[in-house]
């Protein structure tokens, strides 16, 4: 299949802004959308990433992370509201309430069409953690990483923690998410939140159900149109300690 985007490699200073989260939502997905496509890049952001991790105190302030954090407290604030979440409204108070919308595990999930097939990218987003948050996801490593297919092949790309209790976010085609956690036994699952990063639709509240194996929960959202989201996790602990 012939290459139809240009190999203009972002520079550097683009890529230490990608993971400050510096950039504007547009150039962030230009990056995202690069990092598909080239893996030398993909490769270069791996590095850079490890680098940033070392600052992450740091630059957890920056507006990127910011941004995210405010979304997401509205929209958990919208969900306890609306109606047809009247059954975890309790829940999602608390998780308002107690945990200042941080989340047990957070995903950036980006699905999107193009001529070439789809892109689908997933990013662990760890500044969106409650303290001592069981989940911090990671692309997994080497060339499942994120990657692009071309037309009529379903993409998948799978965010997994490297250390700590097994979970994935793992999106199927371009329309599908499915968010799997073992490592906490105790019913009920999590409720996990599929909240649109522009808050242009409202989010999607599901509660994970026991999974087939019983050993752990999962959760699936079907028929999700094309943009960009957030994945997020209920707190399993009850209190901040
Ligand atoms: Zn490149």
């Amino acid at each position: 299949m012939p290459e139809k985007l240009p190999l203009l490699h972002p520079p550097p200073v683009d890529l230490v802004g990608y993971f400050a989260g510096a950039l504007s939502p547009a150039k962030e997905l230009e990056i995202e959308i690069h990092f598909a496509s080239c893996e030398r890049c993909a490769e270069d952001g791996r590095r850079v990433r490890l680098l940033h991790s070392a600052f992450a105190g740091w630059t957890a302030k920056s507006h990127g992370a910011a941004r995210r954090a405010a979304v997401l407290a509205k929209a958990l604030r919208d969900s306890a509201e609306t109606g047809a979440n009247e059954q975890w409204r309790d829940r999602l108070e608390r998780w308002v309430d107690r945990w200042a919308g941080q989340a047990e595990g957070a995903v950036r999930v980006v699905l999107r069409k193009s001529e070439e097939g789809c892109h689908v990218l997933t990013e662990g987003l760890n500044t969106l953690l409650r303290p001592g948050g069981m989940w911090q996801f990671a692309l997994e490593a080497g060339p499942a990483g994120p990657r692009r297919r071309g037309p009529g092949v379903a993409t998948r790309a799978v965010a997994v923690p490297p250390d700590g209790p097994p979970a994935r976010v793992e999106v199927l085609g371009t329309s599908v998410v499915e968010v799997a956690v073992s490592g906490t036994p105790e019913a009920p699952g999590p409720l996990v939140l599929l909240v649109d990063s522009n808050g242009s639709r409202p989010a999607l509240v599901a509660e994970m159900a026991q999974s087939a194996e019983g050993q752990g929960f999962i959760a699936r959202f079907e028929n999700v149109p094309e943009g960009q989201y957030l994945v997020v996790l209920e707190p399993r602990a009850e209190s901040p300690t």
